[in-house]
């Protein structure tokens, strides 16, 4: 008797490991069956969660708080780089400090690197000194000026093309699509689960770009200011013009000149706003421009840092909505 209960109790033992090496290997099963997928700022995150739905875990970099331009890297984001399947990001320059960590050898051969920008067609593509040519086509002194302001303050570097592709819905779409077709590389078996869920959020972005349409095309005959060079790829898709840029290279000095250049041309060109992201609502320079040429303030977000709300699937719609709203009330 007694050994039959020494026996029974090492059979109890015996099944009570085996169980939990099978959930542990089960566990580790799961965990190891998703792909992880890191994207660099907010736009590229909700498209990403677009496509990937459930079959991927989705992880952003940026906080929300600081944008990719200005972005400086950590030894803990390079780890935490270096452990994703795949990292996706806009690439044409506009995150410069995953370009030098792959540069400089720093980025592990097996992370996957999708570059959205420059996978997109070149003609899609605007390039950089189309959109600033026009603006200087107005003011040959003024350029002579900012080339000077840009030899001591010229911290961004540029690439040929204008980065800002994801303020245009419709190439939103395209990313998506680019996103699914390499999740699907990764995880052939969900390829059909990829596909589904980016056609599905892809419809979103159509009805978007309706809703843009639709709201834009009654204000089309005013134009506006834009505190920085964001809007071109959004501009041309919906037809409306930016008069011109406070600063023609970000985070430098506005020169006198170029300012009352701005101001001269207010009633010739309709201008109506002056529209900033918030984090500029106060600069004093755009509270004196708008006093002095009778301009409304507008909050105009480029999506690179995030608003009040969570950062998940639909915030690139919110964030678009919201300059919808904001063009709609100050160019009617
Ligand atoms: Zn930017």
């Amino acid at each position: 008797m007694i050994l039959f209960i020494k026996e029974m109790k090492s059979w109890k033992r015996f099944w009570i490991s085996a169980l939990s090496v099978g959930i542990g290997l089960s566990v580790f099963a799961t965990y190891a069956e998703e792909i992880s997928v890191i994207t660099t700022f907010v736009p590229v995150y909700s498209w990403a969660k677009g496509a990937a739905g459930e079959s991927a875990n989705v992880e952003n970099l940026l906080d929300g708080a600081v944008g990719p331009h200005e972005f400086q890297l950590t030894p803990g984001n390079v780890r935490k780089l270096n452990s994703a399947d795949l990292i996706i990001c806009i690439g044409l320059d506009l995150e410069p400090w995953l370009e030098a960590m792959e540069a400089q050898g720093a980025l592990k051969k097996e992370v996957k690197l999708l570059k959205l920008g420059e996978k997109l067609d070149k003609d899609e593509l605007i390039k950089y000194c189309e959109s600033i040519e026009e603006e200087h086509a107005h003011s040959g002194e003024a350029e002579a000026q900012n080339d000077r302001e840009e030899d001591h303050s010229h911290t961004h570097s540029h690439g040929e093309y204008d980065p800002h592709i994801w303020l245009d819905p419709i190439l939103a779409q395209k990313c998506t699509e680019l996103i699914a077709e390499e999740l699907g590389l990764l995880r052939p078996e969900k390829n059909d689960n990829f596909k589904k869920n980016a056609q599905e959020y892809c419809k979103r972005l159509e009805a978007l770009d309706k809703e843009l349409q639709e709201g834009l095309k009654n204000v089309k005959d005013k134009s506006f200011y834009t505190m920085h060079n964001a809007f071109a790829y959004f501009n041309k898709r919906y037809g409306l013009k930016c008069a011109g840029v406070l600063q023609e290279v970000p985070d430098t000095n506005v020169s006198p000149r170029h300012l009352s250049e701005l101001l001269k041309k207010i009633e010739s060109e309709r201008v109506s706003a002056i529209l900033v992201p918030s984090a500029d609502e106060r600069n004093r320079m755009v509270r004196q421009m708008a006093r002095d040429g009778g301009l409304e303030i507008g909050i105009l977000e480029t999506l690179e840092t995030l608003d009040d709300g969570a950062l998940n699937v639909e915030a690139y719609e919110r964030m678009i909505r919201s300059n919808l709203k904001v063009l709609q009330r100050v160019l009617q």
